[in-house]
């Protein structure tokens, strides 16, 4: 992640046709190339008014946003989390076959979910039941995995609270194969959780 102003758009890191037929590389495209970089293009805009806060990280200002500048709040929390979220979202996905989490994340999503399909259930109805558009996330605080679903571009990240995986419930997401089926989207989408991926994210949140 490019951590500092000006942000850049972050390559997929598969071809755009890696996560077919479940993600069809024209959604991938508009979605990437389009709707990911407006967000990208809109925060730089932003930020290039602000000197001061083009050596905060995206993080820092999105964690902090209360002490932002009251009349870019909105811009940073918007198009911030646009930027951030969808980095964590493309990044969560893989194209080449298919993992389980194992080991030390395997045991905390059994300590805390019960089982790996209790855990597929509630992230699948917390991102299905999301009204309108937003996410639904993984996330890790104080030793405890839990599920949570955020409106619009809101980001759950905090100074103790870290994402691990997260889904794009917008239409922009889905509706060009799926329609407005979310749920056969969200079902498709399961199997291509980089678990990988956020095993690396869960061991960085151990501290
Ligand atoms: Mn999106």
């Amino acid at each position: 992640m490019n951590e500092l102003f000006p942000f850049q758009v972050e390559p997929l890191p598969y071809p755009y046709d890696a996560l077919e037929p479940a993600i069809s590389q024209e959604t991938l495209h508009f979605h990437h190339d389009k709707h990911y970089k407006t967000y990208v293009d809109n925060l730089n805009g932003i930020l290039s008014d602000f000197p001061k806060l083009q050596n905060m990280t995206l993080e820092d200002m999105l964690i902090h946003i209360k002490d932002l500048p009251e009349d870019i709040q909105t811009g940073i929390r918007n198009n911030g989390g646009g930027v951030y979220n969808h980095q964590l979202y493309f990044q969560c996905m893989q194209g080449d076959g298919f993992s389980m989490p194992e080991g030390d994340l395997s045991n905390a999503i059994h300590k805390d979910f019960e089982s790996i399909d209790n855990f597929c259930r509630i992230l699948t109805n917390t991102a299905i039941k999301q009204f309108g558009s937003g996410y639904a996330w993984l996330t890790f605080e104080k030793g405890k995995l839990t599920i949570v679903g955020s409106a619009n571009q809101d980001t759950p990240v905090t100074e103790t609270i870290r994402p691990l995986l997260c889904i794009d419930v917008w239409e922009h997401a889905y509706y060009l194969q799926y329609q407005n089926r979310r749920a056969d989207y969200v079902s498709n989408w399961l199997p291509l959780i980089n678990w990988n991926y956020v095993n690396q994210l869960y061991e960085a949140a151990q501290g």
